[in-house]
């Protein structure tokens, strides 16, 4: 009897968990940046009730033997909207999918993907295939709920199933996605998705564009370093992981914030400074990125974390 009632609330407490929010009100067009190459722009902010935790730039890629879609979003009803927009383009099923790295707002989306194809080919990097392990699918979609309020219930982790390194090429019927990664940049488990035919490179979050990003797990100098050879790769398209899609300025203009920062720190650390003392006479030099969103709350992680790169660097 004690066992049944367990069962019974088990299941009941499951079924709460499993009711699932509504979907995304607002409506989102998926923009072509290059012939058969979309991406739907996300809202800058950060997860809110209000945008329903969508804020980032899933892409879809159309070709004869499917579509691919780069990073689905930060929940089912964000992934669902993405599928959404791929039937407006296409009756091809979804084949494959990219994730840029472990920040849940890219990829809890691979769920609305995977019920309705389950078949599909899920890429990212092996290290992120790990934390998803080590359990940070988990925290993100706690991190999701808390800051929409629920808005994002009923998603659930469904992790990568096929690691991809740097140089990895995947053809779709002649259509290259070449994988990118060169170590610690954004996270320690970035990949960026370069179409060289299509001259379309997808960063990541290796590039906000009009948008700051955490870069609490990463490093400035891998960041710039991948941010160089995003550049250098032939593309003229560049998807950041947040902000509008453009040429080359979407990856130089948060590279050259990322190297005047990472600059300035070391110019005043030699002068003895510590990072509080740094902030005041290095922001003048940041006056270009200013009206970034989130620009005022992450400028001082930055200079910290910037301080903590050099001084472990002198050593
Ligand atoms: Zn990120």
């Amino acid at each position: 009897m004690r066992i049944v009632l367990f069962l019974a609330t088990l299941l009941a407490s499951q079924m709460v968990v499993a009711e699932k929010a509504a979907p995304l009100k607002a409506d989102y067009v998926a923009k072509e940046v290059a012939d058969g190459v979309f991406v739907i722009h996300g809202p800058k902010g950060l997860p809110s009730p209000e945008n329903q935790g969508f804020m980032n730039n899933p892409g879809f890629v159309v070709t004869s033997a499917g579509v691919v879609v780069i990073d689905p979003g930060s929940s089912v009803q964000v992934g669902e909207m993405v599928l959404a927009q791929v039937r407006k383009h296409t009756d091809k099923p979804v084949v494959a999918v990219f994730n840029t790295h472990v920040h849940g707002d890219h990829w809890l989306g691979n769920q609305a993907v995977f019920e309705a194809f389950p078949k599909v080919k899920i890429y990212a990097h092996p290290k992120m295939m790990e934390r998803v392990e080590q359990g940070a699918g988990i925290q993100w979609l706690e991190v999701m709920m808390d800051l929409t309020k629920g808005a994002t219930a009923g998603t659930r982790v469904v992790s990568a199933n096929t690691a991809v390194d740097d140089g990895r090429d995947i053809e779709m019927n002649g259509v290259i996605f070449r994988v990118l990664h060169d170590g610690k940049s954004h996270t320690d488990n970035d990949i960026m998705i370069l179409l060289p035919q299509k001259k379309v490179v997808f960063l990541g979050d290796n590039a906000g564009y009009g948008r700051m990003l955490r870069l609490n797990d990463g490093s400035f100098l891998g960041n710039i370093h991948n941010l160089d050879r995003a550049v250098a790769s032939g593309a003229t398209v560049f998807v950041p992981g947040h902000g509008p899609t453009a040429g080359p300025e979407a990856a130089t203009e948060y590279r050259d914030y990322l190297q005047a920062v990472y600059d300035g720190v070391k110019e005043f650390f030699e002068e003895d400074l510590s990072d509080f003392e740094i902030k005041p006479k290095l922001l003048p030099r940041l006056g270009k990125w200013q009206d970034w969103v989130d620009f005022d709350s992450l400028v001082g992680s930055h200079i910290s974390l910037a301080y903590l790169e050099v001084e472990a660097a002198e050593f």
